[in-house]
């Protein structure tokens, strides 16, 4: 006799009264599962803005007024939707009951984050490290540069101006997914030293924003455009918790449009612990890449980002850096 037919039988032969009894509990869980999700709270709770965020809030009208918060850097809150659905349960954090509490179309907004791939970490007091950096991005010459880093294992921080990033959304997904760092370069390349404090606040903070709805994660580096900063542009860098990173090589890529000249100088000039300044904006610098990272990789050196290279030391809020 095979289980099914047991089954069967067995159904037929049970008893009204015992057949009504489990329709009655059924309809009782039923009715506790309908009560439960009557009492969700409601989904109108935004959580408090970071500081130095109300300011730019209140002076940046073209802030997208609806869209989520950068999480505070260093505390990234990226992750896949679908994951996080399932992770939620497990790991039930203000920051996640926030989000559950949050209106269906604010968390449409943000697109679903890429996942950069895990990193082989690289210790620079031992080890010969520069960073390169690519700023005033993306355009969409950058993927090139991205197939020429990918192709040698290269990750390199990139300083992406805000009107960019909004122009080229998949470009900065892109760079962020294949293991780069997203730093902040102002949203429309002002010259923040000539701006009041809000006008530089609003400029940092759009792009903060503009970078955390694509990436997932807000920068925590900051270049400041023409590298025009001062007490002023310090002071609105920290409030919006980013260290402003400098150079020690330039090669002056915009001046001189020539790859082999650009090579030339950055080989010349390079030294441990070092940061380069280039721009992924020109031809000429992306076909200088392949020949600067061949060289430097000849002379022992490792690329890292801008944070791996100071990985073991703070970097603080509104300070310079240029090398380590
Ligand atoms: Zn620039």
């Amino acid at each position: 006799m095979s289980g099914v037919r047991v089954v069967a039988e067995t159904g037929t032969r049970t008893p009204a009264l015992v057949r009504r009894w489990v329709l009655f509990a059924a309809a009782l869980v039923c009715s506790a599962a309908l009560s439960t999700l009557a009492t969700v709270p409601p989904r109108s709770e935004t959580p408090a803005p970071p500081a130095g965020e109300a300011s730019v809030a209140a002076t940046s009208s073209a802030a997208p007024a609806k869209a989520g918060r950068p999480g505070r850097p260093g505390r990234p809150t990226a992750g896949p939707l679908g994951s996080r659905r399932v992770d939620v349960a497990a790991n039930m954090g203000p920051a996640v009951a926030t989000l559950r509490r949050r209106p269906a179309h604010t968390i449409a907004q943000r697109q679903v984050p890429p996942m950069p791939p895990p990193r082989a970490k690289v210790d620079c007091q031992v080890r010969k490290c520069v960073a390169l950096t690519f700023d005033d991005g993306p355009v969409p010459g950058t993927a090139r540069l991205l197939d020429i880093l990918g192709a040698r294992g290269v990750r390199a921080t990139f300083f992406v101006v805000g009107l960019q990033v909004a122009a080229y959304p998949g470009l900065v997904r892109r760079e962020f997914a294949e293991g780069h760092e997203i730093g902040n370069h102002s949203y429309t390349h002002a010259n923040l030293d000539h701006m009041s404090g809000a006008g530089a606040g609003s400029e940092m903070g759009r792009t903060q924003q503009a970078v955390w709805r694509v990436t997932g994660k807000a920068p925590v580096l900051f270049r400041p455009p023409y590298g025009a900063t001062d007490a002023g542009v310090a002071a609105v860098a920290r409030r919006n918790h980013l260290a402003q990173i400098m150079w020690a090589v330039d090669p002056l890529d915009w001046h001189d449009r020539d790859a082999a000249l650009i090579k030339r100088r950055v080989v010349q000039d390079v030294r441990r612990g070092a940061i380069i300044l280039l721009h992924d904006i020109h031809g000429t610098t992306v076909s200088a890449v392949p020949g600067i990272i061949a060289a430097l990789n000849r002379k022992g050196y490792v690329f890292v980002t801008v944070s791996e290279l100071y990985r073991g030391k703070r970097l603080a809020p509104g300070r310079r850096y240029s090398q380590r």
